[in-house]
């Protein structure tokens, strides 16, 4: 016990306006401040995302490369334009071109497999690929059609806005990233494009050739799961 109760409660006091102060500093004690209190009056109002629509409507009856005069159909992407979980595959294939549709081939059963697996329908993700028009022969994209197609890929995203993105096999992850690195080193672990987390894997055509792989793509999208259900409410 102090010899001075009233020193002792003025220092008492003292410490617990500092703690208060340093609390309220924290955000944990108090009325919450408005959100956009905290945030710079100079910031301007985020501008409009494009909807998936205006975004096919642009794309037109695109020739912006060479891919353009072998084309069946554009395969623009399919699914929710609300998706919290989004797929970037490479372009299509045969397959995909008759019916205007990504991943409907025998790679496209394997992902449905997947989906279904992860208990997901292909209507609850949104799929697309990096280019939308079949490189002959299924051959890969060559850096100008790439580039060409790239930014309609990226106004897809910015209009969906998913949490998670799931980019298949090594074209569709170094496109996204603009990185030469290899699959092996980026996949299975996360990425991030601007705010979005994003988990490289396989594609599910290299999957076909190499079964023994899938048990791989099976933890990558494990690890896509749990974040899905960790931010449930985002
Ligand atoms: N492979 C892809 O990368 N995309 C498709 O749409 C089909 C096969």
């Amino acid at each position: 016990m102090s010899e001075n109760p009233r020193q002792e409660l003025r220092e008492l006091a003292i410490h617990l306006e500092t703690w208060l102060k340093f609390q309220r500093r924290l955000g944990s004690v108090g009325v919450p401040r408005p959100k956009q209190l905290s945030a710079s009056p100079q910031k301007s109002a985020p501008a409009e995302r494009p909807t998936l629509a205006e975004i096919r409507e642009e794309l037109g009856d695109c020739q912006r490369c060479k891919l353009a005069r072998g084309r069946t159909n554009i395969v623009f992407g399919e699914g929710s334009p609300q998706a919290r979980l989004m797929f970037v595959g490479e372009g299509p294939g045969e397959e995909e071109d008759l019916q205007g549709r990504p991943f409907v081939g025998a790679a496209g059963r394997l992902l449905d497999n997947l989906l279904s697996k992860l208990g997901f329908t292909r209507e609850e993700v949104y799929i697309a690929n990096v280019v939308k028009c079949r490189p002959p022969g299924n051959r890969e994209p060559e850096a100008d059609e790439a580039a060409a197609c790239l930014p309609f890929l990226l106004k897809q995203i910015e209009s969906i806005q998913p949490l998670v993105i799931v980019t298949l096999g090594r074209v569709a992850t170094q496109n996204l990233f603009q990185t030469n690195a290899p699959l092996t080193k980026l996949r299975g672990s996360w990425q991030r494009f601007k705010k979005i987390k994003v988990m490289p894997t396989f594609h599910p055509a290299y999957l076909l050739r190499f079964p023994k792989e899938r048990h791989k793509t099976w933890n990558d999208m494990q690890q896509v799961m749990e974040y899905l259900a960790a931010h449930e409410a985002d």
